[in-house]
């Protein structure tokens, strides 16, 4: 199968092209539910390995370092424009290699070392990049955070004024990697303007919605738009900041030469077609659809019995809190990922359990939509997890087992995008 996907790969080096091999087959069988993860396209996988790879472009198109940039100006030109015109935006960076690197050079754009941010804590469904002490974000700057209400699990607002109107941080970022809840960027925006701050909004994780028409966007709210290309958007790995003209210039030089070199021209190319596929009607359908499946999973898991972080989900995302279970969630995640079901364990907030040994598991539904799940099918999937979740309490490989063929088995009739039918 590998020498005939990739010959010179299997010819130049058999060993590593075994590994890339297996990770297909393991894309293939399993379910993944790793929220921030995806199936690319095959076309968005044909345009990241191309040689384009080969050529340095520093600097922006039209007015670049080196010489030999005709083709590279126009994929990278095509690339922002259809990024303006998707998200309706008056300027778009699409140089940033990934979402941690596109914060930073927001960073660089708007504070200095010392200044105070405002972001959410990591524990309560925010990025390490918004100030988290452990990230350069929060030892080069003076990090404070918000939360969620402890009664509600949901964003608690007042707590957001009340904070950025007694600290006046120069940045607030509202997003982040563990909320299932639609963000109100318009309450996000009145409180960024009371308190004199740059807003910004990482929507990392929900772009594609956005994209698609599923979530609320906050073109037209924030000051700056960050995001990674690879979550449900659907691109290759990589990042994209999106603001006004007015910020424009300062975000172009935070990215280049404020933080990097040279652009991935492979990558630029790969979101232009990202950008592409995601502007089409069958986009929008895409998007609705993995709302759809992640309430539908979301209201059969509550059927059995499991304990939902907000009680449910308004996008892609459901947080799972184990504690009732009786099951760590690492115990967890490990028992799925044998029963061929691909989760991450995650902090819930106000865990009093340890990061590396949280109280959750967090499931998403942009992968197994891009292979054409649907509604009727989330409560076979709730069940295999109500199924491993219990065997995982009672060490019951033989069902881990059962399960992980009963996944292989459906997933055989959904092919996945990008990847050979086995
Ligand atoms: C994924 C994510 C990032 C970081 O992206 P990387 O490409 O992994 O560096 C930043 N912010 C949010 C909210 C994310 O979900």
């Amino acid at each position: 199968m590998t020498a005939r996907r990739h010959p010179a790969l299997s010819a130049t080096d058999p060993e590593l092209a075994s590994f890339v091999a297996a990770e297909e087959t393991l894309q293939a069988e399993t379910l993944r539910l790793i929220p921030s993860e995806n199936y690319v396209s095959a076309a968005v996988l044909e345009a990241s390995g191309t040689v384009l790879q080969n050529k340095y472009s520093e600097g922006y198109p039209g007015r670049r370092y080196y010489e030999g940039q005709q083709n590279i100006d126009r994929v990278e030109a095509l690339a922002v424009e259809r990024a303006k015109g998707l998200f309706g935006v008056d300027h778009a960076n699409v140089q940033p290699y990934s979402g941690s690197p596109a914060n930073l050079a927001v960073y660089l754009a708007f504070a200095e070392p010392g200044d105070t941010v405002m972001g959410m804590a990591l524990p309560m469904g925010g990025h390490l990049t918004h100030g988290w002490g452990v990230s350069a974000t929060g030892s080069w700057f003076r990090g404070v955070q918000y939360g969620v209400r402890a009664d509600s699990g949901r964003i608690d607002y007042d707590a957001v004024r009340e904070l950025a109107l007694a600290e006046r941080p120069k940045i607030i970022f509202c997003g982040g990697t563990a909320l299932p809840r639609t963000i109100d960027f318009g309450a996000f925006a009145s409180i960024a303007k009371e308190a004199g701050s740059i807003l910004v909004a990482d929507v990392a994780h929900i772009a594609g919605l956005i994209a698609g028409g599923a979530h609320p966007s906050p073109a037209g709210h924030v000051d700056v738009i960050s995001t990674t290309t690879h979550k449900t958007l659907r691109g290759p790995r990589g990042a994209m900041l999106m603001c006004r003209e007015e910020h424009a210039k300062a975000i172009d030089k935070a990215v280049f030469p404020g933080l990097q070199g040279g652009p991935h021209n492979q990558t630029t190319a790969g979101i232009a077609v990202a950008l592409h596929e995601a502007a089409q009607p069958a986009f929008v359908t895409y998007a609705h659809a993995v709302v759809a499946n992640a309430k539908a999973l979301a209201a059969a898991l509550l059927e059995r019995g499991f304990d939902l972080v907000s009680g449910g989900t308004d996008n892609h995302l459901i947080l799972v809190d184990l504690t009732s279970r009786g099951v760590p969630g690492k115990v967890a995640a490990k028992a799925l990922d044998r029963a061929g079901i691909v989760v991450n364990y995650n902090t819930v907030p106000f865990d009093p359990r340890k990061p590396f040994d949280p109280s959750g598991i967090r499931l998403g539904t942009p992968s197994l939509t891009s292979r054409g799940l649907s509604v009727e099918h989330m409560p076979v999937v709730a069940d295999w997890i109500s199924r491993a979740v219990a065997a995982a309490g009672s060490a019951d490989e033989r069902t881990l087992t059962a399960i992980r063929g009963e996944v292989s088995s459906l997933l055989s009739t959904f092919p996945a995008p990008g990847l050979p039918l086995s």
